[in-house]
């Protein structure tokens, strides 16, 4: 499985910068995980290809470029851009995003080909069908809705945290699972700034030291993702310290193969 964390700016130079400020995987070049610099990342080939879109929760960093994705494509769409989602995720992006305020109502409207937008609902711990791939989604432990995900293609099987702090259930999802080849999982703060990831629900490196003990697999790649740029520096140097075999920061715009 090829997955790529899309960056999220620019320098002056066209060359992705390493700052992560915006969420959104992308797997084989077809299916994303999050949105959030969709429409500001994706090659030409990507962009004619991605038709899938699992958003596991609605918070801006996760879904910023999703409206201005589908508006782009708008009159090229020759099948509907299919947003996956939890049916509370589902109410809460018709409610707050796409209710003619924000943007317009996508999943009421066509173009010449047809409906351009269609939201599918996901299961909670049933496994289900995106394109080629098997996910399945478990609660995670944010301050809004979130799902945690483990994704295979029938050969590697790949586990995202999404937006977390301490959490059971996706913990027990990778440890009955019989392979994981990677783990992408947040680090959202620096230690010091503790009190700020328990109340926004997110992991500081100590904080996801004491939670990856709860993970049985030995020997998978674990990749650090979503550093707060303000303190990434920082962030780095203490996931450093913890000198967890496999423990590495994702970098954005690198292709990883699994
Ligand atoms: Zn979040
Ligand atoms: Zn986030």
């Amino acid at each position: 499985m090829r997955i790529q964390l899309l960056p999220s700016t620019f320098d002056a130079h066209g060359q992705a910068t390493q700052e992560q400020r915006l969420t959104c995987f992308l797997i084989d070049d077809r299916v994303a995980v999050d949105a959030g610099s969709i429409a500001i990342a994706l090659t030409n080939e990507q962009r004619s290809k991605v038709r899938d879109i699992i958003v596991t929760h609605p918070h801006m960093d996760h879904i910023a470029s999703l409206p201005i994705f589908i508006d782009d494509l708008y009159p090229t769409l020759h099948e509907p851009m299919r947003v996956h989602a939890t049916p509370e995720v589902i109410r809460l992006l018709e409610r707050d995003v796409f209710n003619w305020n924000v943007y317009p109502r996508f999943s009421d409207l066509k173009n010449d080909y047809g409906p351009v937008m269609e939201y599918v609902p996901i299961p909670l711990g049933e496994p289900f069908t995106v394109a080629h791939l098997t996910v399945t989604a478990v609660p995670v432990n944010h301050i809004v809705p979130t799902v945690g995900l483990i994704v295979s293609d029938g050969k590697k099987s790949i586990a995202f945290s999404s937006d977390t702090a301490e959490t059971e259930e996706f913990w027990k999802l990778l440890n009955n699972a019989q392979q994981v080849d990677a783990l992408l999982i947040e680090a959202s703060f620096p230690d010091r700034l503790a009190k700020l990831a328990e109340v926004s629900r997110h992991f500081t490196p100590a904080s996801l030291g004491e939670e990856l003990k709860k993970l049985n697999h030995n020997g998978l790649d674990i990749m650090a993702v979503h550093i707060k740029p303000a303190y990434r520096d920082e962030i780095i140097q203490q996931l450093n310290a913890l000198k967890i075999p496999n423990l590495q920061v994702m970098e954005p715009g690198r292709i990883y193969q699994w």
